[in-house]
């Protein structure tokens, strides 16, 4: 997944990427109200975990931009004798909340269960046709075999899944497979498309000429 993590201490904000990044999720940090503000009208996340005392603009001011237009969910973290906060947090849309300090396995926990809320049921199997994708163990398994796909080629994959109606162009599915400021090559998309019709099928990706993929055929 694509996380957006507000967090304006330095030390946290570190270990939680990392700790993130190890369970394959791709995150994006920013250290302040408007810089997340700015991140959410320049980019799509999935979750977003935000920090409530935050320099320049509150926490609670964010989440309620975020939620004027999206749904994604949100995950506040917020201080122990910070009660009140918590509480208008949660009416003001957030789905979860943990108190600081936190254990590390506990935040991946709750993400987990947000996740699976999001993909709307208690398995965490996205399935189309013959290919599943397990997005708690990131496995996919294609006519009842286990593929071995690269952390981007899963995310790739996935999105197109997601979205089975849409066509996206090069830089969309970029900017969903890589972080800011990692290089990007111009043909990285499509030798990852290459990789996935080599490694499920020929037909399962489409290519809209002159604009870009979709999901194709997967039975
Ligand atoms: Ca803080």
């Amino acid at each position: 997944m694509r996380i957006l993590l507000v967090e304006d201490d330095e030390l946290l904000a570190s270990g939680l990427s990392s700790a993130l990044t190890r369970a394959k999720h791709l995150v994006e940090h920013v250290n302040d109200g408007e810089k997340a503000i700015n991140a959410f009208q320049m980019s799509e996340f999935d979750m977003v975990i935000l920090d409530l005392g935050l320099p320049k603009m509150d926490g609670t001011e964010v989440l309620k931009v975020i939620r004027q237009k999206h749904h994604v969910p949100i995950l506040i973290l917020s201080a122990r004798d910070a009660t009140k906060d918590r509480i208008l947090g949660l009416d003001l849309g957030a789905d979860d909340y943990l108190t600081k300090p936190f254990e590390l396995d506990e935040l991946l926990a709750r993400i987990r269960v947000l996740e699976r809320r999001q993909s709307g049921g208690s398995r965490n199997l996205l399935e189309i046709g013959q290919l599943t994708l397990d997005l708690a163990a990131y496995t996919v398994t294609w006519k009842g075999e286990l593929l071995d796909l690269q952390r981007r080629e899963f995310t790739l994959i996935k999105k197109l899944i997601e979205n089975p109606q849409q066509v996206f162009n090069r830089s969309q599915l970029e900017e969903s497979l890589y972080g800011w400021g990692d290089g990007v090559e111009s043909n990285t998309i499509d030798v990852y498309v290459h990789n996935l019709r080599k490694k499920i099928s020929p037909e399962c990706i489409k290519t809209i000429r002159g604009v870009g993929y979709r999901i194709g055929k997967l039975d």
